[in-house]
């Protein structure tokens, strides 16, 4: 059940979860899954906490999915915090129970400003590392309006490519401007790269958390959309959430994109509208 066999035909649909810390939060990831399953994704994605945090967690969630479910299921890894011998170890583990696809990210700093742990500095290093494992389908992160910790466009687009270049396809960061997304593609197509990169965008039901993650990953968040969701009643901020995602998710298919992979925050309602409103019934 690679991801690599689901890419390169129609559009494809996917989903981001992250693993749930209590039994309650259990329920709804449970019953969320179970309604997104309906949509039949390409696949579905599991996050890893900052700095390695709750590996177990993620870890456990995988190889669970994996082996119940018919959806490939792929694990996110973050170099920071980690040795290699470490990364190593749950390569192994993750071949051992047939977990095949990973995301190789090259994790934040801490954010109490102590400087970072790890044998690896950055992502393209991890990807090396699970190419010489063994065969797995490597994903990896873009960042259509720059990487935080980018100074220069043509630097971080360079990178970019390189890492593409040894990965099987891309996730972009949560973005509301379909320009920047397209102007990555052109970039990259002109560094010779034409490894798939799926836009990752989210149904903005919570707009105050939406602006703390777009904050810390450099997300430019629309002033207009935000002050309506910010005034608007829970189930107002639902509507405008479906409403915008969908809008921008049709322009991203119109222009080209290669699917849609939607952050749900472990919630249904937003992203099963969405799917449905985009034909992936
Ligand atoms: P890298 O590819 O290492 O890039 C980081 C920076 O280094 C960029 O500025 C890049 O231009 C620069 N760079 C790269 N190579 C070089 C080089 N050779 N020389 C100099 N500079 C270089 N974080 C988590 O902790 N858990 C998650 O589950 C998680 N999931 C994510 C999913 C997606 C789809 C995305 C987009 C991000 C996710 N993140 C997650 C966040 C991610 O770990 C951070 O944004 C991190 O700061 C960067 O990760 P990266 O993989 O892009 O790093």
């Amino acid at each position: 059940m690679h991801i690599r066999d689901r890419l390169g035909g129609a559009p494809t649909l996917s989903f981001e979860f992250f693993p749930p810390k209590t039994d309650e939060a259990e329920q709804t990831l449970r019953a969320t899954l179970e309604r997104l399953g309906a949509f039949h994704p390409a696949f579905v994605s599991i996050t890893y906490g900052a700095g390695g945090t709750d590996a177990v967690r993620t870890r456990d969630l995988v190889v669970d999915l994996t082996g119940r479910s018919d959806v490939p299921t792929m694990a996110h890894l973050t170099c920071m915090g980690h040795t290699r011998a470490e990364l190593a170890a749950l390569l192994e583990d993750y071949r051992a129970n047939g977990v095949v696809n990973i995301l190789a990210l090259g994790g934040d700093p801490p954010a109490d400003g102590s400087p970072p742990t790890g044998d690896f500095r950055y992502a393209a290093e991890l990807v090396d590392l699970i190419r010489g494992t063994g065969d797995f389908t490597v994903g990896v992160a873009a960042f259509p309006e720059l990487h935080p910790r980018s100074e220069a466009t043509e630097d971080d687009r360079r990178y970019l490519a390189e890492k593409l270049g040894r990965a099987d396809f891309g996730i972009t960061q949560f973005f509301f401007d379909p320009v920047p997304y397209f102007r990555m593609v052109e970039d990259l197509d002109a560094l010779g790269c034409r490894v798939p990169v799926l836009p990752g965008i989210m149904p903005v039901t919570t707009p105050a958390s939406v602006r703390r993650f777009a904050a810390m990953n450099g997300s430019r968040v629309p002033p207009a959309l935000f002050e309506r969701l910010e005034v608007a009643s829970p189930a107002d901020r639902l509507e405008i959430a479906v409403e915008q995602t969908t809008a921008l998710a049709r322009r991203l298919l119109d222009g080209g994109a290669p699917g849609i992979h939607l952050y749900t925050l472990n919630r249904s309602e937003a992203a099963a509208r969405i799917a449905e409103a985009l034909g992936f019934a």
